[in-house]
């Protein structure tokens, strides 16, 4: 067995970015600053968008996304149940209801024809959420879009190098928003990026992010010269550290490189899992470009002697780090009892929340990290 505990999601950092943290730590501008600005530059080529605003989490980016799209007290939002709290709770923080809907088994992303039944005229827009890194079924979430006058915001937490149909992720809706937590596929400790084409949106959600202070307001300590800001808006404290974009700038460089490592170890899982009473990810759509974010099992408990939660226990027990994407929004105390859901209500959701694991996928882990995984599933599985 292993001696040291493999700490899910543990990011790739390198030299260059503990060296770009200690040039901001020196230069004395740790603050939003040059590096931030050059972050949302690539970022912004990366994605081929107008605009980019880094913020410090992608939490930041669906709030402020809520709010730019004017979100109405009342207004319903229709946000898959299988996902992260924070894709439902944007929602409330706007004045919204989150109306949850399934997903569907294979991809685990959200399910268009429930969209469709849950759509009413309070609606006004969808978060679509990349699950995994697995595109959704766009063409379908677009055109119900289209036909119901809905906006749509991207939650591409996971998503960072998803394509579909030849488009990037985070440019099908009217926003698209990124995470660089420290499991991300890239990170910088905290922080989100918010993209559009959309100048009125990237002008709001700039003001709304700092303190609701007039555009360029970061820059009123700059060697240009004191400049005074008008505050326009009771703002938000949002903003992204130098600190912070120090790593985004050489973490992004190399999201290829990460993928590819990543794509060699999903590859890998997928050959040493495929015997066991588990079921693989579904294969990539064609057309589409997987980010490979999580490498979600799904234990076949009815043929299994152990739970889903067993198997959490005996993977940490053999010093393997693992995580469960996730348990389904509406199963959570503060949803059943704000918006009255009860087990039962979304039955795909239901099915991999009761079955769903996700083991190490970091461009960090070596070959040895794998087999050890490996070697822990298989013994605890067969
Ligand atoms: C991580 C995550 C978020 C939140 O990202 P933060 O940068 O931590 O705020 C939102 N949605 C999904 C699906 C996530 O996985």
């Amino acid at each position: 067995m292993r001696n040291e505990f493999l700490v899910f999601g543990s990011p790739l950092i390198e030299q260059e970015e503990v060296d770009e943290v200690v040039d901001s730590l020196k230069s004395g501008w740790i603050g939003t600053g040059p590096k931030v600005h050059q972050f949302e530059e690539i970022f912004r080529d990366y994605k081929g968008v107008k605009y980019a605003m880094a913020l410090n989490s992608c939490t930041a980016c669906l709030h402020l996304s809520m709010l730019s799209i004017n979100l109405q007290p009342g207004d319903e939002v229709i946000v898959p149940t299988m996902t992260f709290a924070a894709t439902a709770n944007v929602v409330i923080h706007a004045g919204g209801k989150p109306v949850f809907v399934d997903s569907l088994r294979d991809s685990m992303n959200i399910d268009p024809a429930d969209i469709e039944r849950k759509i009413t005229p309070k609606t006004k827009a969808i978060i679509p959420v990349h699950f995994a890194g697995r595109a959704c079924d766009m063409d379908t979430i677009l055109d119900i879009a289209k036909k119901h006058d809905l906006k749509i915001i991207e939650d591409c937490a996971h998503a960072i190098e998803t394509e579909y149909h030849g488009e990037k992720a985070g440019t099908f809706g009217d926003i698209g928003c990124f995470s660089f937590y420290v499991t991300k596929n890239i990170v910088t400790g905290e922080g989100g990026m918010a993209i559009t084409n959309n100048q009125e949106y990237a002008d709001k959600i700039k003001v709304m992010g700092l303190h609701g202070m007039s555009k360029d307001a970061w820059k009123r300590f700059s060697d240009e010269g004191y400049k005074h800001y008008q505050v326009v808006y009771p703002g938000f404290k949002y903003n992204m550290m130098d600190i912070q974009a120090a790593l985004g700038i050489h973490q992004l460089p190399r999201v290829d490189s990460y993928w590819l490592r990543r794509q060699e170890i999903w590859d890998t899982y997928n050959e040493a899992f495929k015997d066991l009473p588990v079921f693989t990810p579904a294969p990539v759509a064609p057309d589409t470009k997987h980010a490979y974010h999580l490498y979600t099992l799904l234990l076949n408990i009815d043929r299994l002697s152990i739970t889903r939660d067993q198997f959490l226990d005996e993977m940490t027990k053999r010093k393997i780090g693992v995580g469960v994407h996730y348990i389904a929004l509406h199963l959570h105390p503060y949803y059943q009892q704000t918006l009255g859901h009860k087990r039962g209500d979304f039955p795909n959701a239901e099915w991999i929340s009761d079955r769903t694991v996700s083991l190490p996928l970091s461009a960090k882990l070596t070959n040895a990290d794998v087999d050890d995984v490996i070697e822990a599933v298989q013994s605890i599985l067969t």
